[in-house]
């Protein structure tokens, strides 16, 4: 065992003093960053305990949600506004991990929980830039039916492998963050990163800095939103593909749309181009059909997940055709 200091903070200003520098590592629920600690992935020196900051869920001035990032996955999807108004992040929360595991899993955790990618995990031998950067990946050349279809690069083909992070992507959450240089927001669609040549880093955030909350803006149409995640087995079991998505209808025409694609990509995947195929046209398979080709005609698949185009494709005309008849 690798020893470490465990430190818990009472406030954020105790998080970010205790958390300075980068060398410390925060710590949520623990039921990603213990398994990498465990697998010797990650070795931090020092742990900060944040499961005792924010852990509310307020309305905002503007009519949306404010989620303390100490907020357990559990909390989130059973909470009634969230069930209500954005049953996309309930459904999403609840297709991911296990009971257990969401009782534990915190919204910051959930946000920076690492990929999946086994050669990740594998210490033992296998060649992982993510995990120790110049050494090459073995999941290009090696068994990546899991892998990236979208956005990915020749250092790394690893995906995102949050659920509750598509829905988000999808209704265009913000970030709530605070470091050495004050507090920011950002959309979440951004604060994940594409590989590129540094898959060993996944997020925006600078070293130390902390994610306080989660924004949800108002979303009227957001009440009309679902989550479909196709796996391998029906529990404990990553995404093959997800999609979130939310429909509003003038008539049978489409008023507008919010897409968020799991599965695909090293980072949740918001659908902006099947998005701006389906605007103000006809809500039909043709559309739906049509609207997934535009989003992946950049697809790149790997030997093992060419599957994963006709996947997604179907999985976004059944969930947009279900959402239809809601909405209709
Ligand atoms: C068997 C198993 C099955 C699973 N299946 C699924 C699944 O199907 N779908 C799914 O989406 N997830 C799944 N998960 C993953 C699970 O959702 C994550 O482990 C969990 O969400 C992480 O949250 P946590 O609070 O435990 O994070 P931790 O493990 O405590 O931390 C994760 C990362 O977040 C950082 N961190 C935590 N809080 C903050 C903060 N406030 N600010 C900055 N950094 C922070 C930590 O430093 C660490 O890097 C599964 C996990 C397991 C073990
Ligand atoms: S896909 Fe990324 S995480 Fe997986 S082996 Fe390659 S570099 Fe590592």
């Amino acid at each position: 065992m690798t020893p470490f200091t465990y430190v818990r903070a009472g406030n954020t200003a105790d998080a970010l003093r205790l958390g300075a520098g980068g060398a410390a590592v925060y710590l949520g629920g623990g039921t990603n960053l213990v398994d990498l600690m465990r697998e010797t992935v990650a070795r931090p020196g020092t742990l900060v305990d944040v499961t005792g900051l924010s852990n509310t869920i307020d309305e905002t001035d503007g009519g949306g949600l404010l989620i303390g990032a100490a907020v357990r996955n559990t909390a989130l999807a059973e909470h009634r506004a969230v069930r209500t108004r954005y049953p996309v992040l309930a459904r999403a929360i609840l297709a991911g991990a296990s009971a257990q595991i969401r009782n534990m899993a915190t919204v910051g955790g959930n946000l920076l929980q690492r990929t999946r990618c086994s050669y990740f995990y594998d210490t033992d031998g296998s060649r992982c830039n993510k995990r120790a950067p110049g050494t090459g990946c073995d999941a290009l050349q090696g068994i990546n039916r899991n892998h990236a279809i979208l956005g990915a690069s020749a250092m790394c083909v690893a995906t995102h492998p949050s659920d509750m992070c598509v829905a988000l992507a999808a209704l265009d959450a913000t970030v709530h963050l605070q470091g050495g240089r004050g507090a920011r927001t950002m959309p979440f669609t951004d604060l994940h990163r594409l590989p590129v040549d540094h898959p060993e880093i996944d997020t925006v955030l600078e070293p130390g800095e902390l994610i306080t909350a989660v924004e949800l803006p108002p979303l009227e149409f957001a009440k009309t939103s679902t989550y479909r995640k196709v796996r391998d087995r029906a529990s404990y079991a990553f995404a093959l593909v997800s999609v979130a998505a939310a429909l509003k209808l003038d008539g049978d025409r489409i008023e507008d749309v919010r897409i968020g694609l799991g599965g695909v990509a090293h980072k949740p995947w918001r659908a902006s181009k099947a998005e701006a195929h389906l605007r103000h046209g006809p809500a039909t398979e043709q559309a739906f059909r049509a609207a997934a080709l535009a989003e992946l005609a950049d697809a790149h698949p790997l030997r093992d997940n060419g599957f994963k185009i006709e996947l997604v494709t179907r999985t976004l005309i059944a969930v947009l055709g279900d959402l239809a008849g809601a909405a209709a």
